[in-house]
């Protein structure tokens, strides 16, 4: 058997154990890269952007709830209520928030400079150093167009990164003061350093654990396919009781019950071509003995007598036909199965093309008994091959010939219908069993009960299906046990 072939090939390519090892190994080291990239090399670019981002967003914050505060102020006067304190402790109440948790300096000037309100955290500042800075500062608000700075500046003694921005309170022209905000940048390299001990030591223990992981993974995927592989050597050798063992997941087990289907289906044809080979065989040697021996009685001892020679030549004639039949069932078969056989579909009454094969049947009929009824409909003209369907009906009213029951009778009948016309020829015969209806129109099948007075080669039905196929027309058998079968087909290319 040629699988052979394959395996070798199948050889020199990777195994699917180390594919599933090394993708999984790959996909861990390219995850271990991207946080060590992400956390080590941009930890710094990240940090001083959240610093930038808080930064400005506590400043915009704290400026929104100056100028709520202002609108109310007014609206209060004109009321006649002062609400200064409120709106002191409103304001007061968001600079020590916003301190607190985005871990800022905070501080509200007037407009002559002088401190309103302040919040300091641990750590450096530029904004609260008594150094002149604070005005420097002023003055850069009060000359840039949009009246905000956004400085990022080094710490005059401490040398260390600042983030120092500023806007007016109130008014652009005339601002009743000033917001000052600022955001330390803490080196990160003692907590880059931390991070680093960590990952490596997560690192280590998560490819060990991956390595290990995935061993175990790429086992337990290949194990069935290794198992299933092995039986499959097996069947190729030629053992049809094969185990095919699919446990461990979905696709194993699919792939075990289809072998499991092929396996069946290949010690199916097995056994029919087997059978085929003894039948065959059977039937060719009985006419070849029989030939063999009418010829030497011929030549032996009826040769001068011209009425026994002629039974003998008789016989030897009606061998010949047999073995003819056989061989030509065999041939046209292979034909029809080489798919290079087309189908030459002409014009033709369906109801005359019945009758004449009818005719064909009446010396058969007249000779052994047989009663053949013919229940014609309206002719309708068909459009198919009709030397092709033509053999299909032979074969199946040969077959009600030979299978049906002691009375010897068989009924064809023609029954024409919207879709198309039902030929249906029926028997008498002893039925099919339920389970040997699927068998029937397979290659090689013969019952086990075959006699030897019905001709047959087990290639008749598998003819007809093969010509129905090749139409595309819908066929069946229905049967009774006992009391007959009835075989039918539908032409349904029919002219209107
Ligand atoms: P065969 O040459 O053996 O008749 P076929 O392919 O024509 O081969 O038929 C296959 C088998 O189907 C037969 O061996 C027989 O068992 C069954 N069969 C066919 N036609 C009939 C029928 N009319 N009644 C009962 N059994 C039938």
């Amino acid at each position: 058997m040629k699988p052979i072939k394959h395996f070798k090939r199948a050889e020199s390519r990777i195994p699917l154990k180390f594919t599933v090892w090394l993708y999984f190994v790959i996909f861990t080291v390219a995850v271990f890269a991207l946080i060590w990239v992400f956390q080590i090399f941009f930890f710094e670019k990240f940090y001083e952007r959240m610093r930038i981002h808080s930064a400005a967003k506590s400043m915009e914050s704290i400026a929104e709830v100056y100028s709520s505060c202002d609108k109310e102020k007014h609206y209060d006067n004109a009321m006649k209520i002062t609400s200064d304190d409120e709106m002191k402790e409103k304001l007061y109440n968001i600079v020590y928030e916003t301190g607190d948790s985005e871990d800022l300096c905070v501080e509200i000037l007037d407009k002559y400079g002088r401190e309103v309100m302040k919040k300091h955290v641990m750590g450096e500042c530029i904004i609260h150093d008594k150094g002149g800075s604070v005005l420097w500062l002023l003055n850069g608000i009060d000359e840039a167009d949009d009246g905000i700075i956004k400085l990022k500046m080094k710490h005059p003694r401490s040398g260390s990164d600042m983030l120092v921005y500023g806007c007016k309170l109130g008014s652009m022209s005339e601002p009743d003061g000033y917001l000052l905000i600022n955001a330390t940048i803490v080196p990160v390299e003692a907590t880059v350093m931390i991070i680093k001990r960590q990952l490596m030591t997560i690192t280590v223990i998560l490819i060990i654990l991956a390595f290990i992981i995935s061993l175990y993974l790429a086992k337990r995927i290949s194990a069935p396919i290794d198992r299933i592989t092995k039986s499959a050597e097996i069947l190729a050798k030629g053992d049809f009781n094969t185990k095919f063992d699919g446990r461990g997941y979905l696709e194993a087990k699919k792939l075990a019950d289809t072998l499991t289907y092929a396996e069946k289906e290949l010690s199916k044809v097995d056994t029919m071509q087997r059978d085929l080979i003894a039948n065959v065989s059977h039937d060719l040697r009985t006419p070849l003995t029989m030939l063999k021996a009418y010829a030497e009685m011929i030549r032996d001892l009826s040769g001068d007598n011209p009425v026994k020679r002629n039974e003998h030549l008789e016989i030897i004639i009606s061998e010949t036909d047999r073995l003819a039949l056989l061989v030509n069932d065999m041939l046209d078969l292979s034909k029809l199965e080489s798919g290079k056989q087309k189908l030459n579909p002409t014009e033709f009454g369906i109801s005359a093309k019945l009758s004449e094969i009818m005719d064909r049947f009446k010396g058969l009929s007249e000779k052994n008994g047989y009663q053949i009824h013919f229940t014609p409909d309206e002719e309708r003209t068909v459009y198919c091959d009709s030397i092709k369907i033509e053999q299909v009906i032979y074969n199946l009213i040969n077959n009600a010939i030979n299978y049906t029951g002691k009375d010897k009778q068989v009924f064809v009948r023609q029954i024409n219908t919207d879709s198309g016309v039902i030929v249906e020829v029926e028997d008498t015969g002893d039925g099919i069993e339920e389970d040997k209806i699927k068998l029937i129109f397979d290659k090689y099948y013969r019952s086990e009960n075959h006699k030897r007075e019905v001709v047959g080669t087990g290639l008749g039905l598998s003819i007809v299906k093969a010509v129905l196929k090749m139409h595309n027309y819908d066929y069946g058998v229905r049967s009774t046990l006992g009391k007959g079968s009835t075989f039918w087909f539908k032409i349904s290319d029919v002219k209107k």
